[in-house]
Order: structure tokens, then C-alpha cells, then sequence
């Protein structure tokens, strides 16, 4: 900045400046649009080599000025009048337009400013010509005489500030000094109280230091807004004391009126209510975001989760809760810690079925008889049942039947027949695994205060299934346990409960919702580890495992036919005979269900669908080779000419192959390829029978009926007794019964030729239950452990073809068991024909598909000798009958 005076020529152009004063030291940027200041720029400054000085005065705003741009005085101005002299100082000088219209104020006192900037642009499409000047005020003039210069004005004008030398003079005045001082201070307090509001002010402060203070008047003042009247009375203080005390006066002003102004935001900021603050940050945070681009508005996210929550059809005072916790998670950040699980909660409640539910329709009962023996073969007393529940329900639709709970080794369509009664409805059906449940608050869901706590697995369900009255299966309800983390079953019996499930409480959604609308079924392998409020709460329907021939049918007609349509094949690919299919479920099953019989066949399924695959791949490919074009078609296709295409038959042999492929049919090759060399077969039992100690028994598992070996061996020792296998106690002490009942018999069995020799002198007994990985207990293996015995002591082999089962007493007794059905069936897979029951197991028989009971021998027995009896190629030799 120029503090030195400038050298003014006696004559400038001037530029009339509506409703502004120019000061020295100030920076301006004018545009000039109208004609008569374009002129005057491209003549006196444009085409000037060096961007001259400019005189700048001001002009009072007046009607005619306000019709044309903000430089308009000049319009009209170039009359030929000669010029007008000034008035005195601080007058206004009047020009009337030609037309004797308003008149035009002119000061008298300016600005001589140079140009620090100019650019030329041009309007499109009028083609006029702008200019945007940047002056920088340097000294005041007073004008002498004005006349025009063409359509623009030129004046005399004369120096008023002073120069260098008179300058330095004056400022030896002590008046002088006191006022700058004073000036300096109530400046420096201004930028200090800036200085808070802003810290860009650094370098005003520098000015302070480093420009002399008449210039600083001047800059101040024109950095603040004041009203036209003061900026010309500063103009006309041409005197430096006036000047100075003027500009303290205005810069005190303006400091005074910041700090009112401080005092009443911080007055207004005090009262703005909590919600206005936040509306106001809220607003503020919005605008950031814009500015960010961060488009992904989590207010319009919020929006759209309350007009979620809105169709959901809660409850009235659910609907209250929900917009309470909504109103939370309005005044939370997306990143503050509760956020999302807050979210997480308000989505679930509007996720939930509150009232949806899918519509019922009329029940059709011969209908849905029709589809449940389409679905499955068999079962006529459970399809029965399920028919009757169906009635029931048909009568009275809002009847609160029992729980029904299907109960049978896996596989043997449990679920899929839950899954019919739900077409059979019309509802959706949903399955709930409980399988290794231990925890009640997987029923119950966690309290929303643990970190990742989430609803329970039935409303986990219903979110899911996105309606209130599914048919919900409760699978392997057996397989909850109770632990230390709550009893599931207990949370269980309150679902199953018509009078408390309308109200279920689930810990994390912490209010009630009404399960009474859902249809319930349970599924279990066995009823002893159900607790029994639990299964006294159901309706146990029992699934028995299937015979040999009822699989095939199932796999005829049912396996069969579903894998091949899931695997994109049909008979016209692959068959799978009759006979195919009985080798499948002999040798490579032996389960009570259909499931492995099912994989095996998927398995062949898969095979075959490598091959068709890769059949149609070598024809696509061979057909693609065929080259289709001659001459004759390249010319016409090069004319662009349609072209007639005439379809010639494929080589016979290959269209054949793929449009009537000859099907694959299952062989015993093919099975042995795809599945491995047979699994099982007739003679395992044999086998394993063939040396003295080992006897068959038949115990029950969670897979249903089982047969199971028993070994026993003795060796050197001191007579003690090993058992392994992952035995639990129940049968460890079964173990040590029956060698005691043994040991008693020794003499009456032949074992020993007195009673007083110890049939365990000097050697240790080892009794071992193969399939070591898989636990086992129960009471049902008394009387095959005795069986064992008798027959290593005796060096005898036990008959291949007996199995048997029964708990015994110390006196002998054979106790009946459970399962009785299931190990009948387990027997006839393993191709044992005679089974020894205990005889209090008579009724159970009934159970025993008829075709499997009339292939079999059963033998009822109520003494462990009998048992021997039976077991023992020409029975067991005993001395003498019991005499105990
Ligand atoms: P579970 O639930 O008892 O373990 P699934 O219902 O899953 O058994 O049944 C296994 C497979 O066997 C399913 O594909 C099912 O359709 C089929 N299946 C079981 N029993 C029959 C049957 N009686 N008739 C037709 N298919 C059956």
C-alpha cells in the first residue's frame, strides 16, 4: 500500500461512484456496464499503456440514476455546457440533465484512485462490452471545474492531502500525538474483540504497526458498514485531527455495537430451549453433510423406519413404546456406541408380524388327505391323526388343540410331514432348531443391556417368516438341556402354554407378543430326555423306523423321483431299478429312516447328471463346428440381402443322442463306482460271532434301534474287570452284575467243575462295546453281557443269528425294556433272525410291522437261563436248575 502522497495531475478523469465513498487506502471493484463509464475506461485507462490515475467521486443515488447501471450520472450529461463550478467545500455540486430531469449530485471532494486491475469482457449476444476495474484509493482532490470529455466527465481537480514533508511536520503536534494514541487503542480493542470471534485478523494487527496513522483512519472506516452521510464526512476531514478523532469516534461506535451484540446472542443462546439447539446443530450437521456429499442421510433413513414402524400394526401401547425408543435414537449420532443396536431393536419391532398373518382358507380335508399321501408313503395311523387334528381345527379354527410331537429316529419324515400340515393350512411354515439348546435365553432372547444381545429363536422365527400364525416346528425339542444358564424347557412350556403364550415375553423385545395365532408342532428322536411337564404339554405321535420294503417303496415311489427333478433329470436320463434301489438299501444303508438312502441316491443322481451334462456339451460344441456358410450366402450376406436359411438335418446319430437320449440305468457297476464297495451286508453278524465272548445285543440310540456287539476276553491277572467303549455308569454296573451272576453260576453252568474254584483266578476280564466313539448306557445290555460271558468262559460261540435285549436282576430275573419296536427292526436290518425279548415285552410286539414279525422268531424269556438257552447252538448245558 502506498503511503507516500501521490503526484496528481491538475485534470482527471472521473468516475461517479452511486451511493459509495472511495477512501485512500481502501480497495474497491466497480463494474462498469453503462456506456458513457465504458467509454471513459477504455479511453482513459484501457488503451493507456500505463493504468493510469482515475478520479472517483461520489454520487448521491437519485431516480434517473437508478434506471440505468450504478454508473449512470454521466447519461446524458454531454450537453456541451461547458462545465459547472464547485461549489465550497463539502457541497454538493448539481448537474441537470439535459432533458431537465433530476438533477445529479456530485461531491465536490474525491478519491484519485489507480487502477490495480482491469478486465474487458463482452456480453453474448447483445455483443456490449463491460469492464471490471480494482482501484485503490490514494489521496483526496477537491474539484475545481467539471466539463465533459464526450459522453464522460473530466475535471480540474486539486491535491487536498498532504504531502511527505507537511506531513511529517504536523505529526510533531502534541494534539495530534494524544489523538493517534487514542485512535491506536480503541482500534487495537476492536481487533482483539474480532480477534475472538475470528483469528483471521493477524494481520490487521500488523497494520496497526506498520501504516502511519492517518492512512489507518481511513482504512478502518472503510471496512465498516456505515451509512453514506458518515463515509463522505470522513472523505471531507481533510484535517488530520478531525480525521482522527472522527475515525476514533466511528471505530468506538462500531466496537460498542459488536459487543451489544455478543451480549445479546449470548442473552438469546441462554434461553434457546434444549430442542432448539439441537434442531439448530441438527440443521448445521445437515448442511456439513451436504457440503460433504455424504449422501447416505441417515434422517431420511430414521424417516423411512418410522413409516415402517407405522404399518406394522403394533399395539397401541407398543406403538408408544416404539416411539419413545425412536425419539432416542433421533438424538443419537450413527456413531455414537448405542446407535445401532438401538436401530437394531426399532427394526426388529417393525419387522414383527404384529397383525399380518396369512389367510386361511377353507379346509379341504379329502384335499389334504390326498397331499399327505402324495408327500409320504405310509404312516396310516399318523396321516390319521394328523387328519383328525386338521377336523378339529376345521370345526373350530380358533380351537387350542394339542401340541402335536412327532417322536422317531431321523429320516423318517418328521419334518416333512410338519411342513404338510402347513399346505394342508395354508401357512407358512417355519423350522426352529432346539437342537443343542442349552441356553434359556436362546428361547427367550438376551436383555438388550448385553453387548450383542439379540431376540430368541421364535421371534428371531416369526421376524423371519413375516407372519403371526405359521406353522412353527420346534425341532429336536429332546435335545434341550438345562445348564446353568437357565432351563430352556421351562421357557418352552410357557410358549406351548395357550394361556401364557399370548403374552410372551421376550427378554430383548421387553414387550409382550402374541404367539397364541401360531400353529405348534415338535419333533423329537426319543421322549425320555423331554421333561415331562414338557411332554405332558404334547401330543406324542410316534414315528416308527420303516422295513426294508417300505423303503423301497418310499424310494420308488417318492426318493426317487424328487431327486431326480432337484438335480435337472429325469427318467429319460437315468433309471434306477427296483432291484437297484434294494441293493442300495441293503448294502449301503442301515438306518431307521430314508435319509442315507436318500444321499445314496443323490449321489447316483449326481453322477449321472456329469454325464448327460457333459453329453450335451460335446453335441452343442460338435454342432457348433458344423460350418454353415457357402459362397453363395457370404455373397448375399455381403449384399446385406435377407437370407433364407434352410435347416438341414444333423447327423443322425448325434441328434439322436441328444434329443431322445437312451437313459442310464443304474447297475451294479455303477453303484459300486459311485458309492463304494458295499457297506453292509447279511453276514457282519457272523463274522463278528465267530470266536467264543462275543454275543449280539440290541440297544437303542437317538437313530432309533441298534445292534450291538458285546466282546469279552480274559487274559492274566488278578481278577480284575476292564470295560471300555465310553460306557456310562448305568451299564458299567450292569457289567459287574452280570460277571457276578456268573461267577455265583459258575458250577450250575458248567463253567467250573466245583462252586469254591474262582473262575477268575489268575486272570483279568475285558469287556468292550465296539463303536468305542459313540457313548453308551442303559440297563437293556444285562442279559447280552451275561451271554458274553458264559460263552468265553465256556469257549463256546454264541448263535450269529440271535440278538437280544432285556435288563437283568442279580437273582436272574429278565426285566422288560424300552424300544422294543425299534430294536425288532434294527434286528431284521442286520438279517438276524431270531430275537430273545423279555416276555413282559409281549405287548410291545403289537408295534412290529406284521410282515417283519412273521420273517422272525421271537423268543420271550423271564430267566437269564432261558436266555443261555436260546443262545447257544443246542442250548446251554446247565448242571442243575437254580437254587438260589
Ligand atoms: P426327520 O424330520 O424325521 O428327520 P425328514 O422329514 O427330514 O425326517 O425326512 C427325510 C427325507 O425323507 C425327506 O425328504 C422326506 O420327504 C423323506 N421321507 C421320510 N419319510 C417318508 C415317507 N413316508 N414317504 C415319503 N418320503 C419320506
Amino acid at each position: 500500500m502506498a503511503d507516500s502522497p501521490v503526484e496528481l495531475p491538475g485534470r482527471l478523469a472521473i468516475l461517479p461512484f452511486r451511493n459509495k465513498v472511495l477512501l485512500p487506502g481502501a480497495i474497491v471493484r466497480i463494474r462498469c456496464t453503462n456506456p458513457s463509464s465504458v467509454k471513459l475506461v477504455e479511453q482513459e485507462l484501457w488503451q493507456k499503456e500505463e493504468k493510469g490515475l482515475i478520479g472517483v467521486l461520489p454520487v448521491r443515488d437519485s431516480e434517473a440514476a437508478a434506471v440505468g447501471s450504478l454508473l449512470s450520472p454521466g447519461v446524458g450529461s454531454d450537453s456541451g455546457e461547458g462545465g459547472s463550478k464547485a461549489g465550497g467545500s463539502g457541497e454538493s455540486s448539481k448537474q441537470d440533465t439535459k432533458n431537465g430531469k433530476e438533477p445529479i449530485h456530485w461531491h465536490s471532494k474525491g478519491v484519485a484512485a489507480r487502477a490495480l486491475h482491469l478486465s474487458r469482457g463482452v456480453e453474448k449476444p447483445s455483443g456490449r462490452v463491460t469492464y471490471i476495474v480494482v482501484l485503490e484509493g490514494l489521496c483526496r482532490f477537491s474539484v475545481q471545474e467539471l466539463s465533459a470529455r464526450g459522453s464522460y466527465h473530466v475535471a480540474r481537480v486539486s491535491r487536498l492531502d498532504m504531502t511527505k514533508t507537511e506531513l511529517e511536520q504536523a505529526e510533531q503536534d502534541p494534539d495530534l500525538i494524544a489523538l493517534s494514541r487514542q485512535f491506536k487503542a480503541t482500534a487495537m480493542e476492536l481487533i482483539s474483540v474480532l480477534e475472538q470471534k475470528q483469528k483471521t485478523v493477524g494481520r490487521t494487527k500488523v497494520l496497526l504497526d506498520t501504516v502511519p496513522v492517518y492512512r489507518l483512519a481511513d482504512i478502518f472506516v472503510a471496512s465498516f458498514e456505515i451509512s453514506f452521510e458518515e463515509q463522505l464526512s470522513m472523505l471531507d476531514s481533510v484535517d488530520l485531527k478531525v480525521r482522527l478523532s472522527k475515525a476514533t469516534e466511528l471505530v468506538d461506535r462500531h466496537l460498542q455495537s459488536i459487543l451489544v451484540a455478543e451480549k445479546i446472542t449470548q442473552k438469546v443462546e441462554g434461553q434457546l430451549s434444549k430442542s432448539q439447539k439441537e434442531f439448530l446443530l441438527r440443521q448445521q450437521m445437515r448442511a456439513i453433510k451436504e457440503e460433504l456429499g455424504d449422501n447416505d442421510d441417515d434422517e431420511d433413513d430414521v424417516a423411512a423406519l418410522e413409516r415402517k414402524m407405522q404399518n406394522a400394526g403394533m399395539p397401541a401401547n407398543i406403538w408408544k413404546h416404539a416411539q419413545r425408543e425412536l425419539r432416542r435414537l433421533r438424538k443419537m449420532q450413527p456413531q455414537q456406541p448405542g446407535y445401532s443396536s438401538s436401530r437394531a431393536y426399532l427394526e426388529l419391532l417393525a419387522d414383527l408380524p404384529w397383525q399380518k398373518v396369512s389367510e386361511e382358507r377353507e379346509l379341504d380335508l379329502r384335499a389334504a388327505k390326498e397331499s399327505l399321501d402324495q408327500d409320504h408313503y405310509g404312516l396310516p395311523k399318523v396321516k390319521q391323526r394328523i387328519i383328525e387334528y386338521l377336523a378339529v381345527r376345521k370345526l373350530k379354527p380358533d380351537a387350542r388343540g394339542p401340541v402335536l410331537c412327532f417322536v422317531g429316529p431321523p429320516g423318517v419324515g418328521k419334518t416333512s410331514l410338519a411342513s404338510s400340515i402347513a399346505k394342508a393350512l395354508n401357512r407358512k411354515f417355519i423350522r426352529i432348531s432346539l437342537g443343542g439348546v442349552k441356553d434359556e435365553a436362546d428361547i427367550r432372547g438376551h436383555r438388550r443391556t448385553y453387548i450383542g444381545s439379540m431376540p430368541g429363536r421364535l421371534i428371531d422365527g416369526l421376524k423371519r417368516v413375516s407372519v403371526s400364525n405359521p406353522v412353527m416346528l420346534l425341532d429336536e425339542i429332546d435335545k434341550t438341556g438345562s445348564d446353568v444358564r437357565g432351563d430352556p424347557a421351562s421357557a418352552l412350556l410357557e410358549v406351548l402354554d395357550p394361556e401364557q403364550n399370548k403374552t410372551f415375553n421376550d427378554h430383548y423385545l421387553n414387550v409382550p407378543f402374541d404367539l397364541s395365532k401360531v400353529i405348534f408342532v415338535a419333533t423329537a428322536n426319543r421322549m425320555q430326555p423331554i421333561p415331562p411337564p414338557l411332554l405332558d404339554s404334547m401330543e406324542v405321535i410316534e414315528l416308527p423306523g420303516y422295513t426294508p420294503e417300505e423303503k423301497l417303496k418310499i424310494a420308488m415311489k417318492h426318493l426317487i423321483p424328487r431327486v431326480l427333478e432337484q438335480h435337472g433329470l429325469s427318467s429319460a436320463y437315468l433309471q434306477i431299478p427296483e432291484v437297484r434301489s434294494k441293493l442300495i438299501i441293503e448294502r449301503y444303508t442301515r438306518e431307521a429312516g430314508v435319509r442315507n438312502l436318500e444321499r445314496n441316491l443323490a449321489a447316483l443322481a449326481r453322477a449321472a447328471a456329469v454325464k448327460v451334462a457333459e453329453q450335451v456339451n460335446t453335441l452343442r460344441l460338435s454342432k457348433e463346428i458344423q460350418p454353415i456358410t457357402t459362397t453363395l450366402l457370404d455373397s448375399r450376406l455381403a449384399d446385406g440381402g435377407e437370407v433364407e436359411m434352410e435347416v438341414i438335418p444333423m447327423g443322425h446319430d448325434i441328434s439322436n443322442t441328444y434329443e431322445n437320449p437312451s437313459p442310464m440305468i443304474v447297475d451294479e457297476t455303477m453303484l459300486e463306482k459311485v458309492l463304494g464297495p458295499p457297506r453292509f451286508d447279511d453276514r457282519e453278524a457272523a463274522d463278528r460271532v465267530a470266536s467264543p465272548g462275543v454275543s449280539v445285543g440290541l440297544v437303542w440310540t437317538s437313530f432309533g434301534g441298534e445292534v450291538q456287539f458285546v466282546e469279552a476276553t480274559a487274559m492274566v491277572g488278578k481278577g480284575d474287570l476292564h470295560l471300555t467303549g465310553q460306557l456310562g455308569d448305568v451299564i458299567k454296573e450292569s457289567a459287574q452284575l452280570a460277571l457276578t451272576w456268573v461267577r455265583a453260576r459258575a458250577a450250575d453252568l458248567n463253567l467250573s467243575p466245583t462252586s469254591d474254584i474262582n473262575l477268575l483266578e489268575s486272570r483279568d476280564i475285558h469287556i468292550h462295546f465296539p463303536a468305542g466313539a459313540v457313548p453308551k448306557d442303559g440297563p437293556s445290555a444285562g442279559v447280552t453281557l451275561v451271554t458274553s460271558l458264559v460263552s468265553l468262559f465256556s469257549n463256546r460261540k454264541v448263535r450269529a443269528d440271535t440278538a437280544m435285549t432285556g435288563e437283568m436282576t442279580l437273582r436272574g430275573l429278565v426285566l422288560p425294556v424300552g424300544g422294543v419296536k425299534d430294536k425288532v427292526l434294527a434286528a431284521h436290518r442286520y438279517g438276524i433272525k431270531r430275537v430273545i425279548l423279555p416276555e413282559r415285552n409281549l405287548k410291545d410286539l403289537t408295534e412290529v410291522p406284521s410282515p417283519i414279525l412273521s420273517g422272525m422268531e421271537i423268543l420271550l424269556v423271564k430267566r437269564i437261563e432261558e436266555v443261555l438257552d436260546h443262545a447257544f447252538e443246542g442250548g446251554c448245558l446247565l448242571r442243575s436248575r437254580s437254587k438260589l
